[in-house]
């Protein structure tokens, strides 16, 4: 056992098991964060927990696909969708009226360019 778990010991928030490892950690295992959210979420809020889980997985694919090209670049669909890119999940579309909308996920968004995408982050006003 780790020096800093024995000085500051934390628990699992639904069986109280002593945790290790990241400080972040709130439940031992998957199994009881699972309980603890269906425990804790009404089933309208456990369908926007996984929407939202979605939307911020598919955020993390943009990231992660806009640092595989350069400014302006392309990246075939199947980029997006090897990486488990749920196309039907997005938050808002910027530049509809000029012809070319920006499919967006939160400040990442891709832009269709034939068979391709292009990737690009949206610039959010403060
Ligand atoms: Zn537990």
């Amino acid at each position: 056992m780790r020096l800093s778990t024995l000085m500051n010991p934390r628990t699992c928030l639904l069986c109280h098991s002593l945790l290790e490892g990241r400080r972040d950690k709130k439940f031992c295992d998957d199994y009881c964060r699972n309980i603890h959210y269906h425990q804790n979420l009404g089933a309208g809020d456990l369908k926007v927990k996984r929407i939202h889980d979605v939307l911020r997985k598919n955020r993390k694919i943009l990231v992660e696909c806009r640092k595989l090209v350069v400014d302006g670049q392309t990246l075939p669909f199947e980029s997006l969708e090897q990486r488990g890119y749920q196309f039907k999940y997005l938050t808002h579309i910027e530049g509809a009226r000029e012809g070319h909308p920006t499919y967006c996920c939160f400040d990442m968004g891709y832009i269709i360019r034939g068979q391709s995408v292009e990737i690009v982050q949206i610039k959010i006003p403060d």
